[in-house]
């Protein structure tokens, strides 16, 4: 296949193009290369037969109808948006430009060309989600794909919208879409602005370890490269129309998680004194934090036969060793201007 993949310099979207060509597909790589793209990512495709890249915002149509005409892609998998929540709550206007004007711009360009082309068979849009559309879970039961959409924060707000834009382009249109919404994920070329990133970066750094209020806060973590294998699975197998909810089951509390890390650092780099686990500190809570997410992955584990394939620990350890061997990638973004860390407390 030929694939069209939106937001393949950030940190999902390269583990798709890594994991894609690697599988022989044709791809063509489109992201504006905002603050959180990243082409180093992108190291073990370049040169690769098939591979090419289009520095393109998904906010200009014209540049969007050039490239679909130019490249004729089967299929679209549809990843770039603003993705950090910190971010979204001090500047909201880019999640709305970028994550529902550009889908909105991404469905109708898709559409002109799908139309133009004659409504090939097995085209798809596969819009990439996050389980953050649902809201938050209290201490029991776990979203599915019928759970209401309930968004807290400008990002997922902002992705919520997107999701609506794409079903109703199927629904009014006909354009074959297929959806899939993902718990929290983690794994190499991590932003280092994110939880985990942060987390062992400052460890390394003997700096504090922060975590937001009491640290009670369940995610269900998902390993990056398991995540790009089910959205691969769903963009061959996926019934056009349907969602998806991918998850881990490996729901853990940000608390147990950091003290997780600690333990591996303590094991991989020992410190001459004490724990990495005696850096942790308590930060103000993000306001609008969501208390739970969990994932029910029956649709997925039964229509489609997908697992994840590592524990949350194995995918741990495995992440560690990744920041310990690649200091020149983090340290590059590190010093990119503008990039910091836990921007939501700010508010
Ligand atoms: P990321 O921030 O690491 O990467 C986003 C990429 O999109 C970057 O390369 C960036 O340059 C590009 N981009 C941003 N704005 C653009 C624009 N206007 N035009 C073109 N490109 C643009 O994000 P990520 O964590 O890899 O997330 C990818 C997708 O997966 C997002 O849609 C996100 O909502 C979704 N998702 C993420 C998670 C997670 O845990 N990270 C979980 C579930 C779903």
């Amino acid at each position: 296949m030929k694939i069209l993949i939106t937001g393949g310099a950030g940190f999902i979207g390269s583990a798709v193009v890594r994991l894609a060509v690697g599988r022989g597909h044709d791809v063509v790589n489109l992201d504006a290369l905002t603050y959180a793209g990243c082409l180093e990512n992108l190291a073990p495709v370049k040169g690769a037969p098939g591979y090419a890249f289009e520095k393109v915002d998904i906010r200009d149509r014209a540049e969007l109808d050039r490239v679909f005409a130019e490249h004729r892609p089967d299929v679209v998998m549809h990843l770039a948006a603003e993705s950090h929540v910190d971010r979204s709550i001090d500047s909201p206007g880019t999640f709305i430009e970028t994550n529902i004007n550009g889908t909105y711009n991404m469905l109708e360009a898709a559409r002109a060309y799908w139309v133009g082309a004659g409504r090939p068979e097995g085209f798809l849009f596969h819009h990439i989600s996050t389980d953050e559309v649902y809201g938050t879970l209290g201490a029991t039961g776990r979203f599915s794909e019928i759970t209401p959409y309930a968004p807290n924060s400008p990002y997922s707000a902002s992705k919520a919208a997107s999701d609506h834009l794409v079903r109703a382009w199927h629904e009014t249109y006909g354009l074959p879409v297929v959806l899939t919404n993902c718990s929290n994920n983690y794994g190499p070329y991590h932003f280092p602005e994110k939880l985990i990133p942060v987390v062992i970066l400052n460890a390394l750094a003997g700096k504090q370890l922060p975590i937001y209020g009491d640290g009670s806060n369940v995610r269900d973590w998902l390993y990056v490269e398991d995540h790009a294998d089910a959205l691969l699975l769903v963009l061959e197998k996926g019934k056009i129309g349907r969602s998806y909810n991918i998850g881990g089951e490996n729901e853990c509390s940000n608390l147990d998680l950091v003290k997780t890390l600690c333990a591996i650092l303590d094991e991989k780099r020992p410190k001459n004194d004490g724990s990495y686990a005696d850096q942790i500190s308590f930060v103000t809570d993000r306001p609008g934090h969501d208390a739970r997410y969990a994932i029910d992955p029956t649709r997925i584990r039964e229509e489609l036969g997908w697992r994840p394939s590592v524990t949350v620990e194995e995918g741990l350890a495995k992440t560690v060793d990744w920041y310990l061997d690649n200091t020149d990638w983090w340290q590059a973004l590190l010093d990119r201007a503008g990039v910091g860390t836990r921007l939501g407390k700010a508010s």
